[in-house]
């Protein structure tokens, strides 16, 4: 055994093999990879093999593509046979809802290259015999699906890692993670010790209990998975006889369940309702290559759907049901790259679907590793993407959720019930008593419109219960005042006498003068936004930084891996220590102006000041702005001060007919401003330019702040793409997001956010569009479920154009 490593690959199911071999690809042959048993000896072992390129989140099916593609090279690279079978897919519809969602599902994949499409409950059959056409209404069919075997895919990674230099050690198990004051790490094994740079913990079933070695509850839970294999089956026979032809796979959303050929039979799984989380607490040790005990009971309901959806089964023989665990996130997509508050400590784990994903996680976590970058947009599997609330049983609640709802359907206003209410403000009994319909973000309890009694949200993929009183919350803010919460915004305090120099490094934006706010990007060494921010100045060695809620733990983690060595500069993520509320429209000052004797006009208390000042008894800090893009402010207090404060300013702004309003209004309106918003319009994958973030962007000032070399390089380049605005003729049903653009009639661009603006009596989409026709007002369309609607390019903010509003 090696005494040092640059790298140590803890576990060797597919993924942490993958890792290896990406490593070793990319020119690091210095590591090595520990595995406590023989390899695929987690859950590795015992899948379905089975692998697609279709997931929710766009970025994830780009690293899905990348990982089928992957396939033949590592077979080729390593001579290992991995028992490929490339059968195409089929996903079936048995309900128009799910056909619409299908039809979301195909839109979305267009700009990524999928080559599915659309087929009839007819055309399916004669695809795929064994399915009865009378209990499906349509289907997508997939050609890049398939199925391979898992111990051989395996095995060819380790083979290739291997053949690169890298080595690997079985029967080894790692039992004990000590991090070194220069950085280095302990890996203390039952057969020795080696230094490693960095650590990677890619041990699958045992990924919680790895992260405990080094004082983590990582959010990651088992849970028990089902599947069965027929005996022959002469159906199955007699189609590969006559066309020399493989069934393909199909996923049956609406029977919850996937099958597909395995030998002369079928394979038939399911992500049952019954769900059964495995091992909750702790992973015993012993536990290897035996299976769980069938449970057919548990199943019963979805097999009678599959078998009625699929008759042939009902004639065949079960010859073996196979019941094996394998790990979930709370929303099912990985746990992959640096840990916050760790130097060098990788995460590369709760992979559900091992062998759709593997080769993505391996590519991107091996790019970050070694050039600091995943090379991608890998928010989605960010490790970072969960903050304290994501607990043991917080997980537990969410991980069954989600495996219950594999595949269901989640429409665009479904809010999902599990582990909520969990993080409440002050102000929520209040919220929730004048009628607030809440969803969560990052844990939180947040309004998403106040409904009147009666009414609900009605999940749908169209205009719904909620479209006329979001409707009056955002003209009440256009034409008199609104109140709303904003404690979900994440709120940073960075301290001391190095503070305003850090940000100048950090931040691509110019720093504010006491007493004033501006709007600052925060860019990668690529020039690639990994943040937009409100930066306020308020002392000179005290700043408040306000951001994105979902990306607190994300931007925590590279501020944190930036702060000076002299520790002149301090950052604290404030969290709900600081809450807040916005109150926005015409009439806002006239309600704040009643709270103070301090003067709020437009030329004392202008467009981007702020400062600290009492509201009634409730000391606060005041800023004026608004993503709203009306004459606004926005209020910061400790929670002690908010209900004081929410029932001060409603009284206050009685008289003005003051209207709470949620974040649905708040979208309407930033999108009649084609306000961007971060993880939506803003994201890795574009440039300052290309988001339309240039002018907030201070390229001549003297800091070399990062990203700068790459930010003049896209500034005098112009940038590949461009964000535009888009007017829709929608129907009944807004754009979301993914959905594609074209331009006289190709795909040319995609869907970042949209909506219905309420206030200009229009549909709204926003979008990146190559750059070149980005000047181009007309020979615009966008598809949305199913249909292609003409769109108009707004090259101005529908409302507000000048921000005469928004300053007066
Ligand atoms: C019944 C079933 C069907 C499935 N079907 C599919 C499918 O069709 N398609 C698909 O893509 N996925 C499928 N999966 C999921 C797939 O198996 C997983 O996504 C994949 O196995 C995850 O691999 P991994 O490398 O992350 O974890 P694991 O396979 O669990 O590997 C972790 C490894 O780490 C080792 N290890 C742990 N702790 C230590 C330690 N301290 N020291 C040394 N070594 C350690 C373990 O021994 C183990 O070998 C299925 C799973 C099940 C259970």
């Amino acid at each position: 055994m090696k005494s040092h490593a640059r790298v140590v690959v803890i576990g060797g199911g597919v993924v942490g093999c993958s890792v290896l071999y990406h490593l070793t690809k990319f020119g690091w042959s210095d590591v090595v990879l520990v595995e406590r048993s023989e390899l695929t000896s987690g859950s590795t072992w015992h899948a379905a093999g089975g692998m697609h390129t279709i997931n929710g989140d766009p970025n994830v099916a780009r690293l899905q593509k990348y990982t089928v593609e992957l396939y033949k090279e590592i077979e080729a690279y390593s001579g290992q046979d991995i028992g490929l079978h490339m059968t195409s897919g089929l996903m079936l519809a048995a309900t128009p809802e799910r056909f619409d969602w299908l039809k979301s599902v195909l839109a979305k994949g267009k700009y990524n290259g999928m080559e599915a499409h659309l087929l009839s409950a007819r055309e399916a059959h004669e695809m795929m015999p064994l399915l009865d056409p009378d209990q499906f209404v349509g289907a997508v069919f997939d050609p890049n699906e398939g199925h391979l075997d898992p111990y051989g895919t395996t095995h060819a990674y380790a083979k290739s890692a291997r053949k690169n230099g890298a080595e690997i050690y079985l029967h080894t198990k790692v039992e004990e993670l000590v991090q070194l004051p220069d950085g280095t790490w302990r890996v203390i094994t039952d057969k020795g010790e080696i230094r490693a740079e960095h650590v990677v913990n890619a041990a699958g079933l045992w990924a919680r209990e790895v992260g405990r070695m080094v004082g983590l509850e990582l959010p990651v839970l088992a849970m028990e998975h089902m599947y069965l294999l027929t005996e022959d089956m002469p159906e199955v026979i007699e189609f590969n006889r006559t066309t020399g032809r493989e069934l393909m796979h199909c996923v049956d959303f609406d029977g919850e369940i996937y099958i597909r050929q395995e030998r002369n039979g079928m394979l038939m799984g399911t992500y049952e309702k019954a769900c059964r989380p495995w091992s909750p607490i702790e992973t015993p040790w012993d536990f290897g290559h035996e299976l769980l005990p069938e449970d057919l009971e548990r199943i019963t309901g979805e097999l009678e759907v599959g078998f009625r959806h699929f008759p042939a089964f009902n004639n065949a023989g079960i010859r073996k049901i196979i019941n094996g665990p394998f790990t979930f996130s709370p929303d099912g997509n990985p746990l992959v790259g640096p840990v916050r508050g760790m130097m060098n400590f990788w995460s590369a784990c709760a992979v559900m679907a091992g062998f759709s994903q593997g080769g993505g996680v391996g590519l991107a976590l091996a790019n970050w590793i070694i050039n600091g970058d995943p090379g991608f947009d890998v928010f989605a599997m960010d490790v970072c993407r969960y903050g304290d609330h994501a607990t043991l049983a917080y997980t537990n609640a969410k991980v069954r959720e989600n495996y219950s709802r594999r595949f269901s359907i989640r429409y665009p206003n479904e809010e999902l019930p599990a582990a909520r209410p969990l993080l409440t403000t002050p102000i929520y009994d209040r919220l929730k008593a004048a009628g607030a319909v809440f969803g969560t973000s990052y844990g939180l309890e947040t309004p998403l419109w106040f409904a009147p009694p009666g009414l609900e949200d009605r999940f749908s993929w169209r205009r719904s219960a909620d479209f006329e009183t979001v409707g009056r919350e955002a003209r009440a803010v256009r034409t008199g005042v609104g109140l709303m919460e904003t404690s979900g915004f994440a709120k940073y305090a960075i301290r001391g006498e190095g503070a305003r120099d850090w940000l100048d490094q950090i931040l691509a934006g110019k720093i504010p003068p006491t007493g004033r706010m501006t709007l600052t990007p925060m860019l990668n060494e690529a020039g690639k936004l990994i943040g937009d921010f409100t930066l306020a100045n308020l002392d000179d060695e005290e700043f408040l930084l306000i951001g994105s809620g979902i990306a607190e733990d994300y931007h925590m983690r590279w501020f944190e891996n930036h702060l000076p060595d002299d520790g002149s500069a301090e950052v604290d993520a404030l969290n709900l220590g600081l809450v807040g509320l916005s109150v926005a429209g015409p009439k806002a000052r006239d309600v704040l102006q009643k709270l103070t004797h301090l003067d709020l006009s437009g030329t004392a208390f202008p467009f981007m000041a702020i400062r600290e000042l009492d509201l009634g008894m409730a000391p606060v800090i005041l800023g004026r702005v608004s993503y709203a893009g009306d004459l606004g402010y926005e209020i910061w207090m400790k929670p002690e001060y908010q209900r004081y404060l929410f029932d001060l300013l409603m009284e206050a702004g009685a008289e003005f007919g003051i209207t709470l309003f949620g974040l649905r209004a708040l979208n309407a309106l930033r999108l009649e401003k084609s306000f961007g918003s971060w993880a939506r319009e803003y994201r890795p994958l574009y440039g300052p330019k290309e988001a339309g973030l240039g002018r907030f962007i201070a390229y001549d000032k003297p800091a070399t702040f990062i990203g700068k070399t790459a930010a003049l390089k896209e500034k005098a380049e112009g940038g590949a793409l461009r964000l535009v605005t888009f007017t829709v003729k929608a129907k009944d049903a807004d754009v979301i997001g993914d959905e594609p653009i074209y331009f006289d009639g190709k795909v040319r661009g995609w869907v970042t956010s949209g909506g219905y603006a309420h206030a200009s009596g229009i549909s709204v989409a926003m979008g990146y569009v190559p750059r070149e026709i980005a000047g181009e007002i007309h020979g615009w369309q966008i598809e949305l479920l199913g249909e292609i609607l003409p769109a108009t390019l707004q090259p101005r903010p529908l409302f507000d154009q000048n921000g005469a509003r928004m300053r007066s």
